[in-house]
C-alpha cells in the first residue's frame, strides 16, 4: 500500500524539514511518482529515519546475563567467567530454546526499539533469511570473532582477505582495559588487516596513537556503551572517531548490553559532549555509510521506507527521539508499512491489509503486526505482553 505521510517535520542529521513524505512499494518516493494511496496525517510529529544497530548478537538476546563482579580487564575474562554460567538452570534453560526462535526475537527486540537494520556478528542462520524477519540485516560482510578468542568463528587473516575491499569485515577488539586489549590495534594493523572496511568492535582499549591510525585508515569503530560500562566499568571517548566519520553505535546483545539500542543513544549521551543531532548519525548516515548499506539510514527517494515516528515534544527536534524509552514511539515503518505502533493508527495497518494484536510494551498499550505477535516470541519479550486474546 502507497502512503502520504502529511504534516509532520522530517528529521535526519542533516536537516530537518517540512513536506509530505511518499511512501510506494517499500521505498520512499519522489512525489512527482505518487499518485494517491494511504494519507497519515502526523500534525506534531517527527519522522526520522529507521534506526542502524551496528553491533548485535540476535540469538543472546534472553540469556541471563552473568550476574557477577564487573569490572573485567577484558572481555576474554569475561568469556572465561561465563563458562560456570552455563550450569545456571536459568541460561540451560534459555539456550534450550530453538535457535531459529532466538534469532527472531533479536529481531523483535531491535524492532521494537525503532531499529529497523542490524549488523548480526556471529554464523548465519537460516532464520535470518524468512521474509518476515522482524528486522532487515547487514549481509554481505565478513567477520572473525576477537583476536583473543580463535575457538569460534572464521580466522582473522583468512576472514580479512576473503572479505571483499568493498565490504564491512567486523571483528571484537581492544575489548578491555589493560596490556592485552591496549596491544590488539597494532597487532591487527601488523597482520595487514586494518583498511577502510575494517569495522572494529568496542575499541576501549585503545590509546590517542590507536585511534589516530583507525581514522588513518578510514576504517570505523562500533561503540556499545553498555556492554562497555557493564563489563569492563568505562567505554570510550567518541569525539575524534565522530568528527572523522568512524563510529557507529551498536546495542550488542543484552548478554552485556543495554536493553535496546535508544537505551545506549541515552548512554551514549550521558558519557559523551555528542549533542543528540551527532548521536542520530551514529545510528543512520555514518552507520550506512561504514556498513556499506546505502539504502538505509536516510529520507531521501530511493531509500527503504523504514522509519520511525515520534511525537514532537518541543525543543531540540533531535531529543525528541534520543532520551525516549521504546514505549514512547508512536509507529515503527519497516519497508513502508506499519509494525507496530499506538492503537490510533489502527487504520493505517488496516488500509495496508496488515492484520494486528493488541499488545502492552512497558506498559503503553501497542498494535503488532500480527506476523510479530506469536505467542512464544511474546514471552521471551521482557516488557512485551498479549492483550487478553
Ligand atoms: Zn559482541
Amino acid at each position: 500500500m502507497d502512503a502520504r505521510l502529511v504534516n509532520a517535520a522530517l528529521v535526519s542529521p542533516q536537516r530537518v524539514s517540512r513536506a509530505p513524505l511518499h511512501l510506494a512499494q517499500g521505498r520512499i518516493a519522489a512525489a512527482a511518482a505518487v499518485a494517491g494511496g494511504y494519507q497519515v496525517d502526523l500534525r506534531d510529529h517527527l519522522i526520522f529515519p529507521g534506526l542502524i544497530n551496528a553491533h548485535e548478537h540476535l540469538h543472546q538476546n534472553a540469556i541471563p546475563p552473568l550476574k557477577s563482579a564487573a569490572p573485567f580487564p577484558n572481555s576474554y575474562a569475561w568469556i572465561a567467567a561465563f563458562q560456570a554460567h552455563f550450569d545456571d538452570p536459568a541460561v540451560i534453560a534459555a539456550l534450550s530454546v530453538p535457535k531459529a526462535l532466538r534469532h527472531r526475537h533479536g529481531g523483535l527486540k531491535n524492532l521494537l526499539a525503532g531499529t529497523t537494520c542490524v549488523a548480526h556478528h556471529d554464523p548465519w542462520h537460516a532464520a535470518l533469511d524468512a521474509a518476515d524477519f522482524p528486522v532487515g540485516l547487514l549481509r554481505d560482510y565478513g567477520w572473525s570473532y576477537a583476536p583473543g578468542w580463535r575457538a569460534y568463528g572464521p580466522p582473522i587473516r583468512q576472514s580479512f582477505h576473503a572479505t571483499a575491499r568493498d565490504r564491512p569485515w567486523l571483528v571484537h577488539l581492544a575489548e578491555g582495559t589493560d596490556a592485552t586489549a591496549a596491544a590488539e590495534l597494532r597487532q591487527l594493523a601488523e597482520a595487514g588487516c586494518l583498511a577502510a572496511n575494517s569495522v572494529l568492535i568496542h575499541g576501549v582499549g585503545m590509546g590517542d596513537a590507536d585511534v589516530g591510525r583507525v581514522i588513518a585508515a578510514n576504517a570505523a569503530v562500533v561503540w556499545c556503551p553498555g556492554s562497555n560500562l557493564s563489563l569492563l566499568g568505562r567505554t570510550l571517548a567518541p569525539r575524534r572517531l565522530f568528527a572523522a566519520g568512524c563510529l557507529a553505535l551498536g546495542s550488542d546483545s543484552r548478554l552485556s548490553g543495554a536493553s535496546d539500542l535508544l537505551q545506549e543513544l541515552i548512554l551514549a549521551s550521558e558519557h559523551s559532549d555528542l549533542a543528540a543531532q551527532d548521536l542520530l548519525r551514529l545510528v543512520t548516515t555514518d552507520a550506512a555509510r561504514i556498513l556499506r548499506l546505502p539504502t538505509v539510514g536516510g529520507l531521501a527517494p530511493g531509500q527503504q521506507a523504514d522509519l520511525v515516528i515520534v511525537g514532537d515534544r518541543g525543543g531540540d527536534p533531535y531529543r525528541s527521539l534520543v532520551g525516549i524509552g521504546r514505549g514512547e514511539i508512536r509507529a515503527v515503518v519497516r519497508g513502508g508499512l506499519p509494525m507496530v505502533a499506538d492503537a490510533d493508527f489502527a487504520d493505517w495497518f488496516a488500509a495496508c491489509g496488515i492484520q494486528t494484536v493488541s499488545v502492552t510494551l512497558d506498559g503503553k498499550p501497542k498494535l503488532l503486526a500480527k506476523s510479530m505477535a506469536d505467542a512464544a516470541l511474546i514471552a521471551l519479550e521482557p516488557g512485551l505482553g498479549p492483550v487478553d486474546i
